[in-house]
C-alpha cells in the first residue's frame, strides 16, 4: 500500500490517504494536549507508545467481535484505519467519579458508580466541547434516535470487554472516551483512538496510569504509558 497526501492533522496524529479507496494512514505524533489544546507540550516518545496501545487493544476488540476502523498496526508510530466519517461526539463512559463528573456533581474522586453512566459531548474545540443530551443530540442533526440506542448499547458492550482487558494487568478502568464513525453505507463503527490518553486506569494502589500525570503534573508519561504497554504485551499484572 502506497501513502498518499495529508488530508488532516490532528491534536495527536496525521492521517494520510493512501491508494486504497477508503484507507487511511494514520501517524501517531509526540504532542500531548490539555486543557483543550490550551496546554501543548511534545513528549519524545508519547507518539508511538499511544499508537502500539491502540493497536493493541484494538486488536482485541475485533477479535471479540466489535467493528471496528482498526485494520493493522504498521509499525511502531503509523497504523492503518478503515476511512469513516466521524460523528462530531464525544462518547465518555464512566464507572467510577473521577474528573469533570467529580467536578461537575461535588463529589470525591473513587466512588465506584451502581450502574455505568454514558454521557455525550458536542465535539467542538471553538465551543470547549460542551456537555450535550439525547435531545440536544438530535437537534444538532448529530445523530437520530436509533443511532443514539446503537451508541449507548455498543459503548456498554465495548466498556465490558474494555474493563476485562485493563483488569487482567491490574488496572481498573475508571472512565474513558470513544469515538465512533459512519460508512458510506451508514453503519456506525468504533473509530478514533483507545489509550491512555482517552482513558483513566487506576492501578491497585490508586495511582495514575494515565493523562493524568500530565494533566495534573503528578507523574513522567513516558514511563508510565511504557509501563501500560509492557503489561498488555506481556499479559502480566
Ligand atoms: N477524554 C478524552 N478527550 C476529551 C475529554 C475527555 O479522551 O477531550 C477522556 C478522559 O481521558 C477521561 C474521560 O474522557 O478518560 C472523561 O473525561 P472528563 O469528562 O472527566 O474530563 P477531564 O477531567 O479529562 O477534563
Amino acid at each position: 500500500m502506497e501513502k498518499g497526501p495529508l488530508l488532516y492533522e490532528g491534536k495527536a496524529k496525521k492521517l494520510f490517504t493512501t491508494d486504497t479507496n477508503n484507507v487511511l494512514w494514520v501517524e501517531y505524533c509526540d504532542q500531548a494536549t490539555a486543557l483543550n489544546g490550551a496546554r501543548k507540550e511534545q513528549i519524545a516518545g508519547k507518539g508511538e507508545l499511544n499508537n502500539q496501545i491502540t493497536s493493541l487493544i484494538f486488536e482485541k476488540l475485533n477479535r471479540a467481535g466489535v467493528t471496528t476502523h482498526f485494520i493493522k498496526q504498521l509499525s511502531k508510530t503509523e497504523q492503518l484505519n478503515e476511512r469513516v466519517e466521524i460523528i462530531p461526539m464525544e462518547v465518555v463512559l464512566r464507572n467510577v467519579v473521577a474528573g469533570s463528573f467529580a467536578k461537575r456533581f461535588g463529589l470525591e474522586e473513587g466512588a465506584v458508580l451502581s450502574e455505568p453512566i454514558v454521557e455525550f459531548y458536542y465535539k467542538n474545540d471553538a465551543l470547549d466541547d460542551p456537555f450535550i443530551n439525547d435531545e440536544h443530540v438530535k437537534f444538532l442533526n448529530i445523530a437520530t434516535d436509533e443511532e443514539i440506542a446503537f451508541l449507548k448499547a455498543e459503548t456498554r458492550t465495548i466498556n465490558a470487554l474494555l474493563k476485562k482487558i485493563w483488569s487482567e494487568i491490574g488496572l481498573t478502568l475508571v472512565d474513558f472516551k470513544l469515538e465512533f464513525g459512519r460508512r458510506a453505507d451508514g453503519t456506525i463503527i468504533l473509530a478514533d483512538e483507545i489509550s491512555p490518553d482517552t482513558s483513566r486506569l487506576w492501578d491497585a494502589e490508586g495511582r495514575h496510569m494515565d493523562k493524568d500525570v500530565f494533566r495534573r503534573n503528578i507523574g513522567d508519561l513516558i514511563e508510565v504509558y511504557t509501563n501500560v504497554l509492557t503489561k498488555l504485551e506481556n499479559g502480566v499484572k
